[in-house]
């Protein structure tokens, strides 16, 4: 049976370009720009200093903080400098700039035992080592979501790999062509966070992907694939726990609250990697798509290579109109393409300018159509209103902090109002207000 949620809405998927495209490996570029804060949290401090050389996979950045995850260099070569550079999220950041020296010498790799042997305990504390953190683009770092705060009592993982967004066919990939270390990162997750259950909720949109991964949980009667119905925002984490095991969170609380972990399918993969390698987090995959792009496909890139490099790489067609990180509806639009691939970065969009058309907005018609599809269950039109006029506290009370930022209502609105926009900037403001 096909699963789903309540609102949310249809648009081109437009992954027809790259989903039969199998994952391949991008060569290593002259130069990377390691950003020192590559998840939700503390940003790491340098590890290492201008003129040292680095190994590939030596830890070069790491934080005391408990919201944080270390990084590490994806190449062996020389720390040319340590300064700020453009990053994904709008912003600079800290970076480790490395010259590459091509000869891959890796730092000395230590495996895991396997899961049998490890404790709970013993897991997380290597999740953490290997730097691993959500890959679906929120970058919260893995090892924190599996340890509760006290009182809650985690009983379910649920993998996330849905992958509504148009464009992105990453995750379709790696649970085609890495099932059994997407299965085997999955019962990692599940004895780190003792739980007993785990799910892979899946589109059906990808019944390739849904028929490799059933192959290979085949053996393990605690884990469960879920088909979901195609719809956006069917990936979003309380829409995904709603449709795959039928818990709502309440207001202002987290997954933790109704006992689930939420990983993204790479993460999965990563943590399975990592743990029978010894190879932390420093390369990943990325959709590389979009009308301007002369070669689009899936790319595994080392973590640090600009997307300069990627384009020049593929080739274009023609002059971006809009470059975006991750996907078009929750995807931030770059200013610069000098920004790094992190570890929570999904996806490359060059996309030209019929697809990325700027509408003129109007005055609103009252329609409803934003409350018929907004998986919040809000009246996206009230809090935009609201926001736009500075009443923040009237915003708040109409739910802002509940949006998830989805952008469908923006989608559906017949007259072009930037509802999610306006929603945000009352977040911003609500949030600033709070602290
Ligand atoms: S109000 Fe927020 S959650 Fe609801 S549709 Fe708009 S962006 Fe999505
Ligand atoms: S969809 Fe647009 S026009 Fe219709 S009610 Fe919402 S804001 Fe107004």
């Amino acid at each position: 049976m096909v699963k789903s949620f309540p609102g949310g809405i249809h648009p081109p998927y437009r992954k027809e370009a790259t989903s039969a495209l199998a994952i391949e490996r991008m060569n290593p570029p002259k130069t990377v720009a390691i950003p020192l804060q590559q998840h939700i949290g503390s940003r790491c401090d340098p590890l290492v200093a201008v003129g040292d050389r680095v190994l590939m996979g030596q830890k070069i950045g790491d934080s005391s903080a408990p919201i944080s995850a270390p990084v590490h260099s994806s190449v062996s070569g020389k720390v040319t400098a340590i300064e700020q550079r453009p990053h994904p999220n709008g912003r600079t950041v800290l970076s480790v700039v490395i010259a590459n020296d091509f000869q891959d010498e890796m730092v000395a790799l230590m495996p895991a035992p396997k899961l049998e042997q490890l404790t709970a305990e013993q897991l997380t504390a290597l999740i953490r080592e290997a730097g691993i953190v959500g890959m679906g683009g929120g970058g919260f770092p893995t090892h924190a979501k599996l340890k509760p705060p006290q009182g809650v009592v985690l009983d379910a993982v649920l993998l996330n790999g849905a992958e509504c967004e148009p464009y992105l066919t990453t995750d379709h990939r790696v649970m085609l062509e890495w099932s059994a270390d997407v299965v085997y990162g999955l019962r990692c997750l599940m004895k780190a966070a003792r739980v007993e259950k785990g799910y892979i909720g899946i589109e059906v949109n990808k019944p390739d992907a849904i028929e490799a991964l059933k192959a290979e949980a085949k053996d393990y009667s605690s884990i469960e694939i879920v088909s979901l119905a195609v719809k956006y925002p069917q990936g979003a984490e309380i829409q995904l726990i709603d449709a795959c095991l039928g818990r709502k969170v309440p207001s202002g609380k987290l997954p933790l609250h109704v006992g689930v972990v939420v990983n993204n399918v790479h993460t999965a993969q990563a943590v399975a990697k990592s743990l029978r390698t010894g190879v932390p987090s420093i390369e990943r995959v990325i959709t590389v798509a979009g009308n301007c792009m002369e070669r689009p496909g899936n790319l595994l890139v080392r973590v640090g290579t600009t997307f300069a490099d990627i384009l020049a790489d593929r080739g274009l067609k023609c002059e971006p109109y809009k470059l975006i990180s991750g996907g078009p509806m929750m995807g931030i639009a770059m200013y610069s393409a000098d920004v790094a691939v992190c570890k929570c970065t999904s996806g490359i969009l060059a996309l030209s300018k019929d697809e990325a058309t700027y509408r003129i907005p109007g005055n609103c018609v009252r329609c409803a159509k934003c409350v018929d599809v907004c998986p919040m269950l809000l009246h996206p039109t009230f809090i935009a209103q609201y926001a736009e006029r500075g009443m923040m506290e009237r915003a708040e009370e109409y739910g802002a902090v509940d949006c998830r930022e989805c952008g469908a209502c923006t989608y559906v609105c017949p007259v072009n109002l930037p509802l999610t926009q306006h929603i945000r900037l009352a977040k911003s403001d609500i949030y600033a207000k709070r602290k």
